[in-house]
């Protein structure tokens, strides 16, 4: 339940049979926001609103900064974009950047392709003039926002609400419910587990049973198995990955300024992400606007490799491999050139990774970036990877990013377009995976 002002949120699991519950609940919502009173006008956030002259003097310096001009005369990306392939007419970067050249701003920023686009990075990755698309995308909407558009937001932009609510000062957090009895953490560990989101996903999509929270605790319980007992923030705040990349630039540096005050007074030397968005948004975006953060960064994946390396965690000898799939998560592949290290993980704790045709830094992303255009397109998307991924043998589809989990798992969830045996295996994040081999879990 979500009311206009701080304080004035709640989170509660209500079964559809439990009508009495439901209304209680709401009867007690409303009563504690008529305690709190109207919020005054001056206490709202009024959306900064740029001119058209600003807006397209600052998509030239746009242009020139990621040096997209080059698109105008290329278009080789095309050939590994998944769009075009699932949506003929998706406008590629070419006829994007030409558009913004041609001071069309006022169409190029209603347009429904700026927010289309996944960001996925494989343009980036393979682009012959190192032109940055996917910061000129980011950029693009951030100044789409000024003028009043948005994406279409999935589940009603809930989560974009919430993380809005993140962003507020005053804000009272209590969010380590999740922590199992059998983890062990300590707020004195200068290693930080950053969780992200996860806890507010296991409410949001609860219906589906996709034990997102166990999604946490089973880097926690990696942890101990390797003797680190890390320390995990109540007052932590979403990254603010998916307001930036949903153009609002304003809450995102709110979240920041609170994450890196927060990190800092902890005296946290390390940093262990479990979302390779967080991982990004810390290691690129944060040290765009502050420079080096101080600490050390380092996704859960890469973390756990270097515990096997210096011998501090092991996992039972098999007599016969798991064979497993891998999916790059398009952030910690693409983005963070991290492609190794989660397939040396998995070799190491007794799995064989047998590869999809698009793989590592060519890799299919899992359709959906920021919570936004959940489309045909990108069930298309999603669907083909499920296809790739069942089509290698393996037992299952295995990821190092949990909303990648949300998103294929949610593909396959309901009536298919084709026939089912062709997407079934299951997908789960690697931690998961993994804790389920150490003794006694
Ligand atoms: S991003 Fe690179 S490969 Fe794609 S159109 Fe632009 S210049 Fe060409
Ligand atoms: S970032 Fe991905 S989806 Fe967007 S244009 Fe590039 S390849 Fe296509």
């Amino acid at each position: 339940m979500l009311g206009l002002g701080s304080g004035r949120i709640v989170n509660l699991l209500v079964s559809p049979s439990d009508g009495e519950r439901l209304a209680g609940a709401l009867s007690a919502f409303v009563e504690d926001v008529r305690k709190l009173g109207p919020v005054l006008k001056s206490g709202r956030e009024t959306a900064k609103k740029a001119s058209i002259e600003e807006v397209n003097d600052e998509i030239k310096y746009l242009i020139d900064e990621t040096k997209a001009y080059k698109c105008v005369e290329c278009g080789k990306c095309t050939v590994v974009c998944p769009i075009p392939r699932f949506e003929p007419e998706f406008a590629m970067p070419r006829i994007v950047v030409l558009k913004s050249l041609e001071g069309l701003t006022e169409h190029l920023v209603d347009d429904k392709d700026i927010w289309t686009c996944t960001t996925c990075g494989l343009c980036n990755s393979l682009c012959p003039f190192k032109v940055d698309y996917c910061g000129f995308i980011q950029g693009l909407r951030i100044q789409a926002r000024t003028l009043g558009h948005q994406p279409v937001c999935s589940h009603r932009g809930l989560i974009h609400s919430s993380m809005r609510v993140m962003a507020k000062t005053d804000l009272k957090q209590d969010r380590l419910q999740w922590i199992p009895p059998d983890c062990r953490v300590s707020e004195s560990c200068r290693v930080l587990y950053f969780v992200g989101c996860l806890p507010h996903f296991d409410a949001i999509f609860s219906d589906r049973k996709l034990g997102l929270s166990n999604i946490s605790a089973a880097g926690i319980r990696l942890m101990n198995a390797a003797g680190v007992e890390p320390n995990v923030s109540t007052q932590e705040r979403c990254c603010g990955h998916d307001l930036l990349w949903t153009g609002d630039e304003d809450n995102f540096l709110k979240l920041m300024d609170k994450n890196l005050n927060l990190i800092r007074e902890s005296g946290a030397e390390k940093v262990v992400f479990s979302c390779p968005e967080c991982f990004r948004t810390f290691s690129v975006d944060y040290q765009e606007f502050e420079g080096d953060l101080g600490f050390e960064l380092v996704h859960i994946s890469e973390y756990l490799k270097r515990l096997i390396d210096d011998g501090k965690l092991s996992f039972p000898k098999r007599d016969v491999t798991i064979p497993v799939t891998y999916h790059d998560s398009c952030r910690l592949g693409i983005h963070m050139e991290i492609i190794d290290a989660p397939r040396q993980l998995l070799e190491a704790a007794g799995m064989q990774v047998l590869e999809m045709e698009n793989t590592k830094n060519r890799s299919y992303c899992c359709g959906n970036c920021a919570w936004t255009n959940c489309s045909s397109t990108t069930m298309k998307i999603q669907l083909e990877r499920m296809k790739q991924a069942k089509r290698t043998g393996a037992s299952c589809l295995l990821t190092s990013d949990p909303k990648c989990q949300i998103h294929l798992s949610c593909a396959t969830s309901g009536d298919l377009p084709i026939d089912r045996d062709l997407v079934d295996i299951p997908v789960k994040y690697i931690p998961i995976a993994l804790a389920e081999l150490l003794p006694n879990t």
